[in-house]
């Protein structure tokens, strides 16, 4: 059982897509959630799933931290925080330019060092402990063309994450990287619409399924809660297999 009551957490991206299942599993568990995002109609959107959303661009460190220590003075207490904000660009590798690498660094990757920091800095000085989850992806372990600095990101998050979990277990505080596979978040669902589509995601799983978003925060909510003391400094892979699969997934693969 997932018991997060009375812990009030922060969950970045959470209007949409996986941080949208992160928030509504966060909620079930019992936590207090507070969504930051920067998407038109982020308010309503998190606001449906029990959440209150206070709006923040990660890609910018004053405003992103500063937003942190506001939400411990206004809930009183700050007990875990999910880095899932981040866009996915896969530029062809020749031509790609320094301008997209920088924000894909900026907003996937920088975000999960000033984010964390603000949030420890605050557990440390309460005392209370914490728990903070990296959102980074299976293009940690395997990736594909175009996918350089976007997998570069990802690897970069579980690398951090390990450094993390050593700063901050002194302190009662845990670091854990969750690398979903592909997640029928909106975006991903609007696409395998076309029965061919959903036909090769689902092959590439090995239980023939996309993961839901919700599947994936609720690992989330796990790794956030008491029931995860065990784990820190991990690298938890949720992609039904996908990785674990030798040779190349085939030659119909089309860009998400
Ligand atoms: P999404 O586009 O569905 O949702 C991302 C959310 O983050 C949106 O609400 C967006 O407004 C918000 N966001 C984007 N940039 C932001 C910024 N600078 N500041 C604040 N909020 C911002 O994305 P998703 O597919 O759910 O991805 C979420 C995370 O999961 C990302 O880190 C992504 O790399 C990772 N991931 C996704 C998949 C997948 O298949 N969808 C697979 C592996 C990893």
């Amino acid at each position: 059982m997932i018991d997060l009551t009375e812990k009030v957490i922060i969950v970045t991206g959470a209007a949409s897509g996986i941080g949208r299942g992160v928030l509504r599993m966060a909620r079930a568990a019992g936590a207090q959630v507070v969504g930051i995002d920067i998407a038109p109609g982020a308010e309503d959107r998190i606001a449906a799933e029990g959440g209150l959303l206070y709006r923040a661009d990660v890609g910018d460190p004053g405003s992103f931290a500063a937003t942190i220590d506001r939400v411990r003075s206004d809930f009183g207490r700050l007990d875990g925080l999910v880095n899932n904000a981040g866009i996915t660009r896969a530029p062809d590798f020749l031509g790609a330019d320094v301008a997209e690498w920088d924000l894909l660094w900026q907003v996937n990757q920088r975000s999960v060092l000033i984010g964390s920091q603000a949030a420890a800095r605050i557990m440390v000085k309460d005392r209370l402990g914490g728990a903070i989850v990296n959102i980074a992806s299976n293009h940690a372990r395997a990736s594909d063309v175009g996918y350089e600095a976007y997998a570069g990101t990802k690897g970069g998050i579980v690398a951090m994450t390990r450094a993390m979990a050593w700063s901050l277990g002194r302190h009662g505080i845990r670091v854990n990287a969750l690398c979903p596979g592909l997640t029928l978040t909106e975006h991903v669902a609007n696409v395998a619409r076309d029965p061919a589509i959903a036909k090769t995601f689902n092959s590439w799983h090995a239980t023939g399924q996309v993961n839901t978003v919700d599947q994936v925060g609720q690992v989330a909510a796990f790794l956030l809660s008491d029931a995860s003391a065990a784990i820190s400094g991990a690298e938890i892979l949720a992609d039904q297999g996908m990785v674990a699969r030798l040779g190349a997934l085939g030659a119909e693969k089309d860009e998400v």
